[in-house]
């Protein structure tokens, strides 16, 4: 694909939101994807968002939910794990552009030099960075299409450069190359359940006023539209009624692309966009859906963390141990616990005595330290199936170390200053680093299995990589002393420097990673790790039954 009639004329489409924020504009852009995917295209998606952090990996979760990172190690938006989950494709540093990243390229251009003698101004300066930023990631994936949301919601002051840049796109690449996708919300209201279409129509009217008509309306609504509503949008929007798209509230996140088939999207976007048609293939996603909607089995998982009260902090992990379910034909039950509430006297019991396997997840600094660890302990005496990640994994080390090896006051030294045993360290390269932006040890990295380990049957394979944020690893002063007491290193840098995963033979199922399983799992490709925790999980419940 990609070739047409010889010249390559690369599409895009523009997704901006009306109305209201979160009404998942995330999942409309990647469910889109999607149907450009099942339709053999190759797909290249990014996210614009309006805000001043150069990334997102200095904002907290509560405010802003995870920090996805991608494979070349750029910390980003979460909308990209749901690009990444529905497209099956990665993302790169390239697919996030924020506000932040824009103005720091053209004040470091300024200082430079290359616009001696000119004032620089959002237009053209800033908008031509954006565009700059829209065209190279379409080179880079060589992609037929590129697919880009536009974070925020229309008629915010902070995404007018970004609206005036993919404005100006029409002329840069040509108006047959691009479309407008505006999602907005249907609401009903009143007693009798009324259908408003009022608020689309102003917001239509705010696009146009910047110079945008949308092409496609994706409505959100919690009840089906009627045609004359339907009509009315279509009258009232300038866009033909076919593509006034309903998109119902539905069970799973994963049928949305089914729906927008249904409705006739992709045909409607591979035919406005001049794209050769093709049938698309929807076995795959058919099958994934159908096991969601309707598995054999079922298991409850608790997910241990100190961000549990915004869902969005632990995305890439729910979504991940949905998937883990597909291959088991299983429905996960995530029972989210914050990890403070296990430190207030409460025996872990009382929270996990009816859960079939525990995960403790990824974190910084020491709130809710201690409840992480006792949960660790209770999921390793009681053979209860255990995953930990990255902070997870140094939990699970400090427990063992001060539970099993009697070495007591153990600890990570991003914790205490100097523990009694320090058997979570710095990582060496870590030392001296003052900027927080953009400096863990980030990204894609190698890892050797040992051959016969639970790590190695689970994925199959004695050579593997993930992606990681963090900046301490196991000390390895104290290796000896886990390998003694029972605790295998199943997984280590190909330097044999760093520890990267360790579990507990004599357990059902005991496992942890320093790395980030849950960012590569996809619902066509559930990550081994989860896939793995599930099936234990599964016996477990089956053994308590
Ligand atoms: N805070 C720990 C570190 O920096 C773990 C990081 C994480 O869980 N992502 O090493």
């Amino acid at each position: 694909m990609g070739n047409f009639g010889g010249t390559r004329l690369r599409k895009y489409i523009f997704v901006t939101g009306g109305v209201v924020s979160s009404i998942g504009k995330g999942i409309a852009t990647a469910s889109l994807g999607r149907l450009l995917r099942n339709r053999g295209y190759t797909v290249a998606p990014m996210k614009l968002d309006p805000y001043i952090n150069v990334d997102a990996g200095t904002m907290n979760p509560y405010q802003h939910g995870e920090v996805f990172v991608t494979e070349d190690g750029a910390e980003t938006d979460l909308d990209l794990g749901h690009y990444e989950r529905f497209m099956d494709v990665n993302c790169t540093s390239g697919s996030s552009l924020t506000t932040g990243k824009v103005y720091l390229s053209v004040i470091q251009a300024e200082r430079r030099g290359d616009y001696l003698g000119g004032t620089v101004q959002v237009i053209p300066h800033v908008t031509n960075e954006i565009k700059r930023g829209l065209l190279d990631l379409g080179k880079e994936q060589e992609a037929d299409v590129v697919i880009a949301e536009i974070g925020g919601t229309v008629g915010d002051i902070e995404s007018l450069p970004f609206l005036e840049a993919i404005r100006q796109m029409r002329k840069e690449v040509g108006p047959e190359n691009v479309l407008y996708v505006h999602v907005t919300l249907v609401p009903t209201v009143g007693p009798w359940g009324e259908i408003k279409t009022k608020p689309t129509q102003h917001s239509v009217i705010n696009l146009r006023e910047i110079g945008i008509s949308p092409d496609v309306l994706i409505c959100r609504t919690d009840q089906p539209m009627p045609d004359d509503v339907k009509e009315k949008i279509s009258l009232f929007c300038d866009v033909p009624v076919n593509a006034v798209v309903e998109s119902l509230t539905v069970d799973t996140i994963y049928e949305v692309p089914l729906w927008y088939e249904k409705a006739g999207l992709g045909d409607l976007v591979v035919s406005r966009l001049g794209l050769e048609p093709s049938n698309p293939s929807l076995e795959e996603w058919n099958s994934l859906v159908e096991t969601l909607k309707n598995p054999k089995q079922s298991c409850r998982i608790a997910v241990v963390g100190k961000y549990t009260s915004n869902g969005d902090a632990y995305k890439s992990i729910g979504e991940a141990l949905i998937h883990g379910g597909i291959p088991n034909d299983a429905r996960i039950e995530i029972t989210w616990i914050e990890s403070d509430s296990l430190e207030l006297g409460r025996p872990p019991k009382e929270f996990l005595a009816d859960v079939d396997g525990l995960v403790v997840a990824p974190g910084f600094g020491e709130r809710g330290i201690e409840g992480k660890i006792r949960a660790i302990q209770y999921a390793r005496e009681k053979g209860l199936p255990f995953l930990g990640i990255c902070l997870g994994l140094q939990m699970a080390v400090i427990e063992f170390a001060r539970n099993v090896c009697h070495l007591e006051g153990s600890n990570s030294e991003e914790i205490e200053k100097q523990p009694a045993y320090p058997v979570i360290h710095l990582l060496p390269e870590q030392k001296g680093v003052k900027d927080k932006g953009a400096t863990m040890r980030l990204g894609s990295w190698p890892c050797r299995l040992n051959a016969g380990t639970l790590a190695h049957q689970l994925y199959g394979d004695t050579r593997i990589s993930e992606r990681h944020r963090h900046r301490y690893e196991v000390n390895n002063d104290f290796r000896d002393k886990l390998i003694e007491h029972g605790m295998v290193i199943s997984g280590v840098s190909p330097d044999y420097r760093l520890v990267e995963m360790v579990e507990i033979p004599s357990h059902p199922f005991f496992i942890a990673t320093q790395a980030h399983p849950e960012f590569k799992s996809r619902p066509n490709r559930p990550h081994p790790l989860f896939a793995g925790l599930i099936e234990a999980a599964i016996k477990q419940h089956a053994a308590l039954a």
